[in-house]
């Protein structure tokens, strides 16, 4: 559990990142919990050095996003999240109920992916698509909540996620 892998110091170097246990901690826990918010991801390096603060949490992925060692995502109305898989222009579906989200690849395998109708002269070099819509889990809690109404009134039932 305590071995560093020396996989992330090497990738710091060569990012020209200073290392720093709260960057390779944060980069460990990344690659391990893809699409965690900057809290979330704080609550477990805390767990592993100690106290840090949580702006240095947002510091420290910040560097990290800068470098290209990770990747940001800002979906509407929630909080960034991150991931270690870069540079493969890959996409996201987003469950609009419990904010699930799942890495869905490039649809065409390169980058930028999809084609502007009209790129306005600029050099397009990447695309980032969300699909919104509703996970498995969701679509199946929604059938058992109204088997029978097709006309999907809104339930104010609420909804603990398990
Ligand atoms: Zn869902
Ligand atoms: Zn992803």
């Amino acid at each position: 559990m305590r071995s560093v892998p020396d996989a992330e110091m090497e990738l710091l170097r060569q990012h020209g990142v200073q290392i720093t246990a709260q960057r390779l901690a944060l980069l460990r826990v990344v690659a391990e919990q893809p699409h965690a918010t900057a809290d979330e991801l704080g609550d477990v390096v805390r767990e592993q050095l100690g106290s840090i603060s949580r702006q240095a949490v947002y510091d420290s992925l910040g560097v990290l996003v800068d470098k290209n060692l990770i990747r940001r995502i800002q979906p509407a109305g929630s909080a960034a999240r991150y991931e270690s898989r870069v540079g493969d222009n890959h996409h996201h579906l987003i469950c609009r109920t419990c904010r699930t989200m799942f890495d869905v690849d490039c649809a065409v395998g390169e980058v930028p992916c999809l084609t502007a109708d009209d790129n306005h002269g600029f050099e397009v070099d990447e695309a980032e698509v969300i699909y919104w819509g509703r996970c498995p889990t969701c679509r199946a809690d929604a059938q058992t909540d109204d088997p029978t109404d097709p006309t999907k009134q809104p339930r104010q039932k609420s909804k603990e996620t398990s």
